[in-house]
């Protein structure tokens, strides 16, 4: 079982054990028998990890359907994010990001003297606003990069693929999207599909960044991965860390692909967490968001501020910041138990009256 704690465990938050729902990681932990790979090749890491690579890359590329030319791999997809934006941006370009949003393509654009430009989520629905993304690519002259987050980080929302790929079929020349589906195994909606599917059309205006951090459990590992045509694969590379595959995480990525129960096992207890957080939401009159990852994006009656201040004085980690959503957090799904305890210490809040 991917279970950390016994199942129905009494999870308490103390001082030593804290509550992490603040970085939407796994806490279900890996695979066992990405564990497993893992240890049965510690001691063969003297070697450089090619062989560990080709066989990762074959793997990932098969899932898709695509060559082992089609994909480009990172130490975590914040690298394929990295690599991006130093083949596309710098001075006299512009990265079109929506707002609030995971901001490593923002991070790593602005060194560059990369043109910034955010675009507010829509502010009733708060999702991504592609109307008003398009508008500002086409009042740019030089090159865009435009970063799409689907499933988006903080909200947990779903783009529709029609939308997406309506926009990327028919987008000029001097486009370039980075589509980032960190989140992409979670999602169930049928309104959803991966960009992927353009890069197998042969579209060369796009590359989909993927990780082994989320449903796999391994972002310690640093492990990503992304799909784009092979002339695109060929430049992020150039800007990739030479050798940035490290052996450990790339047996365990490719042993995780392989433990099918282990992923439906996780998917099922990240569903069972997010039943447990919407139940107690709806109890205490505390809107959401429809969450499509391993988190859920919800209002508190306190600002953001106090309220994860407040709830780190109980030894829960709720969130962090984000722009132009003061009243919302951003929730992580840990272990349905540590849901339980989560919503334990919520519903002592609401009694203070701080929540
Ligand atoms: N993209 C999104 C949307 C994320 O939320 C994260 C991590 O939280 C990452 C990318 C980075 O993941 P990693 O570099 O571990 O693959």
């Amino acid at each position: 079982a991917p279970a950390t704690t016994p199942a129905n465990a009494l999870v308490v938050p103390s001082a030593k054990t804290p509550l992490l729902l603040n970085f939407n990681e796994n806490s279900l932990g890996m695979s066992p028998k990405a564990q497993a790979a893992v240890v049965s090749e510690l001691p063969k890491v003297f070697r450089y990890p090619d062989d560990a690579r080709a066989d990762l890359v074959g793997k990932v590329a098969a899932r898709a359907g695509l060559t082992d030319k089609h994909v480009v791999i990172g130490n975590g997809s914040s690298e394929v994010i990295q690599m991006a934006i130093h083949a596309f941006c710098g001075k006299g370009t512009q990265l079109v990001v929506p707002d609030p949003t995971f901001n490593y393509a923002e991070l790593y654009a602005e060194p560059m003297g990369t043109k910034i430009t955010k675009v507010r989520l829509k502010p009733d629905t708060l999702q991504i606003d592609l109307p008003a993304m398009k508008k500002a690519t086409e009042s740019f002259k030089g090159q865009s990069v435009v970063y799409l987050c689907n499933p988006n980080n903080p909200t947990a929302t779903i783009l529709p693929a029609s939308e997406i790929e309506a926009w990327i079929n028919s987008a000029p020349d001097n486009v370039f999207f980075i589509v980032d589906e960190a989140y992409h195994e979670y999602v169930t909606d049928p309104r959803y599909a991966s960009a992927e599917r353009l890069v197998k059309a042969g579209r060369k205006n796009l590359v989909v960044a993927r990780t082994f951090s989320k449903i796999y459990a391994l972002a310690g590992l640093r492990v990503g991965y992304g799909y784009a045509a092979p002339e695109i694969v060929s430049k992020l590379d150039t800007w990739a860390s030479i050798d940035n595959t490290n052996l450990a995480g790339a047996v365990a990525a490719s042993a995780s692909l392989d433990d099918t129960p282990f992923i439906k096992q996780s998917l099922a207890a990240t569903a069972q967490s997010r039943r447990i957080v919407t139940d107690a939401l709806k109890e205490l009159k505390l809107a959401y968001l429809p969450s499509h990852a391993n988190f859920i994006f919800h209002r508190v009656n306190a600002s953001s501020a106090d309220y994860r201040a407040a709830m780190k004085v109980r030894h829960v980690m709720v969130g962090r910041p984000f722009d132009h959503t003061d009243g919302w957090n951003r929730l992580s799904l840990g272990t349905p138990d540590e849901m339980r305890a989560f919503v334990r210490e919520l519903k002592a809040l609401r009694a203070e009256g701080k929540a």
